[in-house]
């Protein structure tokens, strides 16, 4: 019995990044792409698609938020713990 439940995440620095579906509990670990439900900051569904170990940058600080890596053969964004929120 899954509970899907939203989660806002934002940079350290305050800038919101992403509403996300996140499932299970525990701390952000990845986020899924397909799984990111509104992307505030333009950062995970761009324009060009992000490639494997693409880094992700917050677009007010510049700060380093993720990096993509494929998780069972989906692309997620692998979090960097230090310089992601959950709010
Ligand atoms: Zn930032």
């Amino acid at each position: 019995m899954a509970q899907r439940q939203f989660i806002d995440v934002a940079c350290e620095c305050g800038t919101p990044l992403a509403r996300y579906r996140k499932g299970g509990k525990g701390r952000l670990v990845k986020m899924f792409l397909d799984k990111v439900a509104e992307d505030r900051a333009k950062i995970f569904h761009t324009e060009q698609p992000l490639k494997l170990h693409d880094n992700i940058y917050c677009p007010t600080c510049g700060s380093r938020v993720a990096t993509l890596h494929m998780i069972r053969g989906r692309p997620a964004a692998k979090v960097n713990q230090g310089s992601v929120r959950v709010v």
